[in-house]
């Protein structure tokens, strides 16, 4: 009787399939990536094994230098960054190029701040990808909201005073409000989350107090979860808009009872360095 278990795969085989990508296939893959609002501790060992095996990797504009410098020495950094006066690539050029890269052999990496399919638009190269037969892997990310919440000490979700939490795009032209549920988010006990909501924020303010949210109700606004300068500024629905006016971004204004928790500041209190006793830094 042999102890060999049968469903192992022989040596050679698992070889070939650990092999770094452009050596060992004639297809590559692309992974969408989460790279967290910013910490580099706050990214997930999956993501940085990722980072770790990429040939190429194509980054946002949110993500940390302290994230990017994980990827190999000589793995290609492209910037797909959003700008305001040079040429900023268009979504299909993005989804072009993965493909492209991918077919070439090399393990591509996507990195985007946050996780991919929060306001992310990895749902766009996901498709892409599917339609052009190459292999995608996504890895999740810690979502600016939650960097936010845990920085301020404020829960999203709290016993008695938030049932629910939503997130939701503040996008819209300067000074108009998105279209959304305002009923829905006005109703009390419920914290909301609005993503890119600096530029609309009187608007947003107008709209949910318009639809019975009351302007006493905590609030507060976080720019740069997570990272060294972090800024928390804790005030309520009515003074949302005074608020934001005082950030450059990028930000996120939560609004809702259990923001009464929150602490202000301009120091990342709740996302220090871990220090682990025997662990060599
Ligand atoms: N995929 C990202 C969100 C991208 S949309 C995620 O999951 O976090 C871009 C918006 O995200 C910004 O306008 C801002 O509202 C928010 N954001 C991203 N990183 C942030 C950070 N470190 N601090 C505060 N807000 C952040």
């Amino acid at each position: 009787m042999t102890t060999q278990r049968s469903s192992r795969p022989p040596r050679a085989r698992r070889l070939v399939v650990l092999g770094r990508g452009a050596a060992a296939r004639s297809q590559g893959r692309v992974w969408l990536v989460g790279a967290g609002p910013g910490d580099p501790e706050l990214l997930t060992l999956k993501a940085l094994k990722a980072l770790q095996m990429a040939d190429v990797v194509v980054h946002d504009g949110l993500v940390s230098d302290e994230v990017l410098d994980l990827a190999p020495a000589a793995a290609r950094r492209i910037s797909v960054a959003k700008r305001k006066s040079r040429h900023s690539y268009a979504q299909d050029e993005i989804n072009r190029m993965l493909v492209a890269f991918a077919r070439e052999g090399l393990e591509v990496v996507r990195l985007k701040g946050g996780d991919p399919f929060v306001f992310g638009r990895g749902g766009e190269e996901l498709e892409a990808c599917r339609e052009a037969g190459v292999e995608c892997h996504v890895v999740p990310g810690v979502t600016a909201a939650l960097a936010a919440g845990a920085s301020a000490g404020a829960p999203l979700t709290h016993r008695g005073s938030a049932q629910a939490v939503t997130f939701v795009t503040g996008h819209a032209a300067v000074g108009e409000a998105p279209d959304l549920d305002w009923a829905a988010l006005a109703r009390a006990n419920q914290t909301v989350v609005i993503y890119m909501g600096l530029s609309t924020a009187a608007a947003i303010g107008d709209r949910l107090m318009a639809a019975g949210r009351d302007g006493a109700t905590p609030a507060l606004i976080v720019e740069n979860a997570s990272r060294s300068d972090e800024r928390r500024i804790v005030t309520t629905l009515s003074g949302l808009a005074g608020a934001a006016e005082t950030l450059a971004g990028p930000a996120l204004l939560m609004v809702g009872e259990a923001m009464a928790l929150a602490t202000a500041g301009s120091s990342p209190a709740g996302v220090q360095p871990l220090k682990v006793q025997g662990v060599s830094q």
